[in-house]
């Protein structure tokens, strides 16, 4: 046996460190799970209604879907053989590419393998030491990771707060300004003005990527995204703006993608490291994602039937008692979160949900500032609505159970409504 030549080395604080976070309620722990048809998931062996899925539309298993990417292994084997700069840009992917550019109405888009490495690859592409970056401080973990791998200067204002982040951009007198922002916020559901945004990006020479993750696919004309809803494509499409989505979400597979103006798209592709140096997506999925994407267009009824599932979900939340101190955020998308408040409350929700037999996960800090851990809701167009009721149902019990079943919250007429802020 070796000797170890320290005597104390700090590979020896592991356990106590996991101790630390099991302690503050942090320990996070996977789920062995098994689709089910439906909103439904075998979790650990057991049969569960979820409520945690990003997958909006229900489409993840959609027999057309599998088809595609069978068919495709066919023609293009499994494996995409390596990175696009060599020789791993298939067909596939190249087709999928003008697909995904005219689908959201601009000029170019580049397909990546991962929506992850789409913003942590592109932020230090596009700016470095000297310039600026300009960050909404509840903007997805892999904006930040890409603001700071790209050594320039993080001006982070708060949540969607317009003015600070214009008194920001007029006092940086770096020349490249890039300004970063979720258009939906993936752990509150609230949409940003877009347009609002991209006044002040006019005003002060900046460029804006924006992070569509959850609006692709639900919002907009045909689900073309947040951009599209806001009228800021085709004809009225700005290069100013980055759009960039990912495709593991409403289109139900993987991957993602950056569309824009085509000159800072072929920068994209020439100084991206997280593209350059890493292998390509296997073709079955951008075959996959061509057949998503042309069910997404012609979904306009999932859509309507997740939005009724949305109004039907916060009508209901609506009517819980105010005493609890929970409270539902402002969403109107299928992003709705409960702020609980301490991981310990969170996490207790969570469990007797559990013993119900309905799967909604607790989100707990580093995710979501600390004190505001939360139910996020997943909704999708695969819920019924005996679904939703039976989640309603679920939290009233456990409210009854927490405040202890007063008559007159029984009875839920006398109760005042949920603080909703
Ligand atoms: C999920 C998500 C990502 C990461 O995308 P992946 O394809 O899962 O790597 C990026 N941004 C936001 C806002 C997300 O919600």
């Amino acid at each position: 046996m070796t000797q170890d030549l320290h005597t104390a080395s700090w590979l020896d604080e592991m356990p106590q460190r996991l101790a630390d976070i099991e302690r503050a309620h942090l320990l996070r722990r996977r789920r062995v799970v098994q689709p089910e048809g439906g909103a439904r998931l075998r979790v650990d062996g057991q049969s569960m209604l979820a409520f945690c899925n990003n997958d909006y539309l229900g489409r993840a298993g959609h027999p057309a879907l599998a088809q595609a990417a069978r068919e495709a292994t066919h023609t293009f084997g499994v494996g995409s053989g390596g990175s696009p700069l060599v020789s791993g840009h298939s067909a596939a992917n190249d087709a999928l590419e003008h697909e995904l550019a005219a689908f959201v109405q601009l000029p170019r888009a580049l397909y990546f393998y991962a929506g992850y490495a789409t913003n942590s690859g592109i932020i230090p592409a596009l700016v470095g030491d000297g310039d600026a970056i300009f960050s909404d401080a509840l903007n997805h973990a892999c904006l930040i990771d890409g603001a700071r791998l790209s050594r320039a200067t993080i001006h982070r204002y708060p949540h969607a707060d317009l003015a600070a982040l214009e008194a920001q951009l007029a006092a940086s007198p770096a020349h490249r300004k890039l300004v970063i922002s979720d258009a939906v916020f993936s752990m509150d559901g609230d949409l940003i003005d877009i347009p609002a945004l991209l006044a002040l990006c006019e005003r002060y020479d900046a460029l804006l990527l924006l992070d569509d993750a959850h609006g692709f696919g639900v919002l907009g004309p045909q689900g073309r995204g947040s951009l599209a809803q806001a009228g800021l494509t085709g004809a009225n499409a700005s290069r100013r703006v980055l759009y960039m989505a990912t495709l593991g979400k409403a289109a139900g597979v993987a991957g993602a993608f950056v569309a824009g103006d085509a000159a800072i798209i072929e920068w994209l592709l020439q100084k991206t490291r997280t593209y350059i140096f890493a292998t390509a997506a296997p073709p079955l999925l951008a075959s996959a994602l061509r057949t998503s994407l042309a069910l997404i267009a012609a979904a306009d009824d999932l859509r309507e039937g997740l939005r009724q599932r949305i109004a039907q979900l916060r009508n209901g939340l609506a009517e819980l008692p105010p005493q609890l101190g929970w409270r539902l955020l402002p969403s109107h998308t299928a992003v709705q979160a409960l702020v609980i408040g301490s991981n310990e409350a969170a996490l207790a929700v969570m469990e007797s949900l559990r013993q119900r037999g309905l799967w909604v996960p607790a989100i707990r800090p580093p995710t979501v500032p600390p004190g505001t851990a939360r139910l996020r809701i997943a909704l999708s167009a695969a819920h019924t609505e005996s679904d939703v009721q039976e989640l309603l149902l679920a939290l009233a019990a456990h409210a009854a159970d927490c405040i202890g079943a007063r008559p007159e919250q029984a009875t839920g007429t006398s109760a005042p409504s949920a603080a909703i802020a």
